[in-house]
């Protein structure tokens, strides 16, 4: 089996100012910057309005920077939206697309978020594309069936392990304090990289990374992550306190 590096992801979402440049960003990087042993990447994921900041505080330093959404289009008349390469410029590595919260507030369906992660592989950012099931999805066992579609309809053209993660973010677990059992979400893991290898060959799927994402916590973090199919987190809520993170990664 091809050997995946974790990656630790930290999803700001709308939370967050100056304040947290140095005392959140900044200090995970002293730390990552103090810690001999590492065995997974890190990566946070500020508002729009930090990235700039937060690139410049951890440059130099192994702390990379994502955005939490893009555009479809290279610029354009798209009043209050972002260009990949706007965020790239700026120093982001990464950018989440498809987010349950993009795609409910905004109405983004899997065209869409196909149409941003492409984009943000023109870019040259790497796309964490999200999929999930809600509640009433997975009560009326439809969760396979789901995240199958929302994956092959949201997979970028010219996806590969380097330039592509996949998170699996059950939405009846982002942020609510209710997790995905380590079984539920392996299930669903090993269904994803299945099907990733149907489209783009056994090796890449062996070697692609799937986090999964929704209330994971330093208590659950381990046990959800030495699942076979699980190569990490993205992480909301606990991405927000610099112990709990940290805490997080310690789980690898
Ligand atoms: P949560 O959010 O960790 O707060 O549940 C995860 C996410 O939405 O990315």
């Amino acid at each position: 089996m091809t050997a995946r590096r974790p990656l630790i992801a930290g999803n700001w979402k709308m939370n967050g100012g100056l304040a947290q440049v140095d005392g959140l960003a900044g200090a995970l990087a002293r730390r990552l910057a103090d810690t001999a042993e590492r065995p997974f990447d890190m990566l946070v994921c500020p508002p729009a309005t930090l990235v700039a900041a937060v690139a410049g505080e951890v440059l130099g330093s192994p702390l990379m920077v994502g955005g939490q959404d893009c555009h479809t289009a290279e610029s354009g008349a798209h009043t209050g939206d972002i260009a990949a390469a706007m965020l790239r410029e700026l120093g982001a590595s990464h950018v989440i697309v498809g987010h349950s919260e993009r795609r409910a507030d905004h109405g983004e369906d899997d065209a869409t978020v196909k149409a941003k992660a492409e984009a943000a592989l023109a870019a040259g950012l790497v796309a964490i594309v999200c999929i999930g099931e809600t509640l009433a999805q997975r009560d009326a066992g439809e969760t396979l069936a789901v995240n199958r579609r929302q994956l092959v309809g949201s997979l970028p053209a010219g996806a590969t392990p380097a330039n592509t993660v996949i998170a699996y973010e059950p939405v009846w677990a982002i942020g609510t304090g209710r997790t995905a059992s380590p079984e539920q979400a392996q299930e669903v893991h090993a269904m994803i990289r299945q099907v990733l290898g149907e489209s783009l060959g056994a090796e890449a799927a062996g070697a692609m990374r799937l986090l999964y994402g929704g209330s994971m916590k330093p208590g659950n973090a381990a046990e959800l992550m030495a699942q076979p199919d699980i190569d990490g987190g993205l992480i909301g809520g606990a991405s927000l306190k610099v112990d709990d993170f940290w805490a997080i990664a310690q789980a690898v």
